[in-house]
């Protein structure tokens, strides 16, 4: 067995997680990827298989963990994550949020291994105060359809918190905001995939809405830059990490357009219920705590990169 460092990273398959595998590679950690593949998928990471730093374990997070031998990092990024999933997954989205994430922290306290958890810009909800500091408590219907991911969440944080009060694992949670690159599944439903698979297809672009409601675009990796820095720093409380760029739906839209070269129209669909207005992390504390850390990708180039793996993607049969 090899002496370097050893994490496990749960949802490794998934869109996030196996960047994060990657990048973990790189640094010469030793990675177990784990994932049940009901949203990730082996795609994502059979470029790895051949290291022999890297394996999967294709399993349930939300049942009992046993990874024998020195843990000394857990990344806890396994849950469903788009609205799409948590609809058609409700159950499964509450059972990793809330089961999955009592056994990664079992886990770490056996291991003596650090946790850092996936959390989301969801716990703000529909936020009242804009743009969403770590210390804004939230709008969240708990019985609306992202009622499910939201407080699934919420509850994954206050359990992380109760482990380390109770039992002092040493734990990091960081709050992702909309994150896009390339892996994002081409039918989950995010503005992302929807928009660009139109724009490659010739199709219209299905703007919720009127297209007014914002968010703010972190290219992945910007985002698992900050996430490593997260890890390894010595911040207790939750950290937002996302790039502060906000803009409507439509100024996104427009901007796929033009790194697709897609000339489509928009075609308007009703609001999904409990949609949020407007989302824009502030990411003073992560600048502060993180060493400067801020979003390096503009949006131009972090959707150049993008395109070109949709574009290998839709080009497939
Ligand atoms: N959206 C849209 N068209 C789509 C998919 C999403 O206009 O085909 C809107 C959605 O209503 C939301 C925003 O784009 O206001 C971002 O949606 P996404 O599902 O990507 O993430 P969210 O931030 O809502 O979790």
């Amino acid at each position: 067995m090899t002496d370097k460092p050893r994490a496990l990273v749960t949802g490794g398959a998934g869109f996030i997680g196996s960047h994060l595998c990657e990048r973990l590679l790189a640094d010469g950690v030793a990675v177990i990827a784990m994932d049940n593949l009901i949203t990730g998928a082996l795609a994502n990471i059979e470029h790895l298989f051949g290291n022999p730093d890297f394996v999967f374990h294709q399993q349930d997070v939300t049942n009992f963990l046993h990874v024998p031998g020195r843990l000394d990092f857990i990344l806890h990024f396994a849950s469903p994550a788009s609205p799409i999933d948590y609809l058609e997954l409700p159950i499964q989205t509450l059972k990793v949020g809330a089961l999955g994430t009592h056994k990664a922290l079992g886990l770490a306290k056996a291991k003596n291994a650090r946790l850092l958890l996936a959390s989301t810009s969801e716990v703000y909800g529909d936020p009242l105060v804009h743009p969403q500091r770590e210390d804004y408590w939230g709008n969240v219907n708990p019985v609306g359809p992202r009622g499910v991911y939201d407080e699934a969440k919420r509850f994954a944080e206050a359990i992380t918190m109760a482990y380390q009060r109770t039992h002092g694992v040493q734990t990091r949670i960081v709050r992702i905001f909309n994150t896009y690159g390339p892996r994002m599944r081409l039918n989950d439903g995010r503005v992302l995939p929807a928009f660009m698979s139109q724009a490659l297809r010739g199709e219209p672009m299905s703007v919720f809405g009127d297209g007014s409601q914002t968010r703010s675009f972190c290219y992945v990796d910007d985002l698992v830059e900050g996430i490593l820095r997260l890890l390894r720093s010595d911040e207790k409380e939750p950290v937002n990490i996302g790039n502060p760029a906000e803009m409507t739906i439509l100024q996104f839209g427009d901007a796929i357009k033009k790194a697709t070269g897609a000339n489509v129209p928009f075609v308007f669909h009703p609001l999904p219920v409990d949609d949020p207005k407007v989302r824009r992390p502030d990411i003073g504390k992560a600048r502060r705590v993180l060493g400067g850390w801020e979003p390096k990708i503009p949006l131009e180039e972090g959707l150049r990169r993008t395109t070109e793996y949709f574009r290998r993607k839709i080009g497939k049969p």
